[in-house]
């Protein structure tokens, strides 16, 4: 983390869980455990059909809503899409693009992936763009190329000077959902040369501005670690999120892991 540069972030990323009548209950047992002077922003990226339920449960908590997958398209006869404008209207402050399921699942591309980010910038709202390695690209000495090469390609529809408006999340896809974690040395190298590669592109101030978080079976027993590395400004959290405790135990390891560096 580099509190002076850029913000830290602890954003929960529900999937496919959870239905609209449980959220009350969640929001409730969230606002019991959720640290009440908290060092950093929190956000909650829920189904579409959540955002307005849980805004209006979790009111006055300062926490940030955003939705997990965003149409590149504006508007018109695509069957099924929600727009960055839909998104906006209900006061979403983030939306991830290129979830590695999203891309496994959807046929997202490093190139669609890139018109979202766009779409979501364009409506004044913050893309958290997922960039992250196979197993298979780890083992053969990949994961810098490759991770380099998507954080390129979605540079690529980011215009210049707007580097302060988007987050960027590592994943290693090999961690997510297997509760298999990148060690804190492992996922603070590839974050240090993601931020090598947005310095190279778009010059040092804009390089330090770019919140990087890492996503991968991040829990309360790992989370201080991890969010200690100087690139790390945050976590996109996946099954941990759907648990208020742990959730709250995560946002909690950024003042611990503040207070050791
Ligand atoms: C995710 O889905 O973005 C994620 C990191 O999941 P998990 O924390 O469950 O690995």
């Amino acid at each position: 983390m580099n509190k002076k540069y850029r913000k830290t972030i602890i954003a929960g990323n529900w999937k496919m869980n959870l239905v609209p009548s449980e959220v009350k209950a969640f929001a409730d047992e969230l606002r019991a455990f959720l640290p009440k002077a908290r060092t950093c922003e929190v956000a909650l990226l829920v189904p579409y059909t959540h955002i307005s339920t849980l805004r209006r449960a979790l009111k006055d908590n300062r926490i940030g809503f955003g939705a997990q997958d965003v149409s590149a398209r504006d508007k018109g006869a695509y069957t099924g899409e929600v727009s960055a404008d839909m998104l906006s209207d209900m006061n979403a402050h983030y939306v991830i693009v290129g979830h590695s399921e999203c891309r496994q699942y959807h046929g997202d591309t490093d190139f669609t992936v890139g018109e979202k980010a766009a779409a979501v910038l364009g409506k004044g709202m913050c893309p958290i763009i997922c960039v992250g390695e196979s197993l298979e690209q780890r083992e053969r000495g990949l994961t810098m190329a490759y991770t380099t090469y998507q954080v390129l390609a979605a540079l690529s529809y980011i215009p210049e000077g707007k580097e302060r408006q988007i987050v960027i999340a590592y994943e290693p896809i090999w961690a997510i959902g297997t509760g298999r974690t990148a060690s804190p040395e492992e996922a603070g190298e590839v974050c240090a040369g993601i931020r090598a590669v947005l310095r190279a592109k778009r010059g040092a101030r804009a390089a330090r501005s770019v919140s990087i978080l890492y996503g991968g079976s991040m829990n309360p027993g790992n989370a201080k670690t991890l969010l200690s590395m100087p690139d790390i400004d945050g976590g996109l959290i996946g099954g941990a999120s759907l648990k208020p405790r742990d959730f709250s135990q995560i946002v909690d390891a950024v003042a611990l892991a503040a207070q050791e560096a």
